[in-house]
């Protein structure tokens, strides 16, 4: 994919939408774009502030009367701006890093436990090696869900800073 046409696939989508694969993969690589999506995302910020819902109520100035007559009869008229519920399907970094320590802290408390105590007893080197196997592969898979999942996340808020 080329940068005109992963930017132009980053610039199709929906604000929240999520970034197709072979978008995020190319801004992985190509800093270009990268630093391109960082400043949009700051400049869409910028612009949006004046917008939120917190401020609807107080209707932007204008020192053109065209514009002055249109804002009087957009209040007079009642029409409101209805905040939308915010979007938010992803699970909070909060939530991640929790199921994060409890993962491994599971995993590292268990052996301790009496259950643990009596597996290792009874089983041995049957109950640890399978055991150590598991744990390993289920911190690796949290990493791998975590980072894919939140892989928007990362390129958006941090947006790789080009050097
Ligand atoms: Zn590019």
């Amino acid at each position: 994919m080329n940068c005109q046409k992963a930017f132009d696939r980053y610039l199709s989508l929906d604000k929240y939408e999520h970034v197709p694969l072979a978008v995020t993969v190319h801004l992985l690589f190509c800093p270009v774009c990268r630093t391109s999506v960082r400043r949009l995302t700051l400049a869409e910020k910028v612009l949006a502030a004046p917008l939120a819902p917190a401020q609807a109520d107080v209707l932007p100035q204008s020192a053109d009367p065209v514009v002055q007559a249109a804002l009087a009869r957009i209040s007079s008229s009642g029409i409101a701006w209805v905040a939308p519920e915010p979007v938010d399907r992803h699970v909070s970094m909060f939530r991640w890093l929790v199921s994060g320590f409890i993962l491994a802290g599971g995993f590292s408390v268990l052996p301790f436990t009496s259950v643990g105590e009596w597996s290792r007893a009874a089983f041995g080197p049957s109950f640890i090696v399978p055991f150590s196997i598991l744990c390993g592969v289920a911190v690796t898979g949290w990493c791998g869900v975590f980072v894919g999942s939140n892989i928007d996340f990362f390129v958006k808020k941090f947006g790789f800073a080009h050097t």
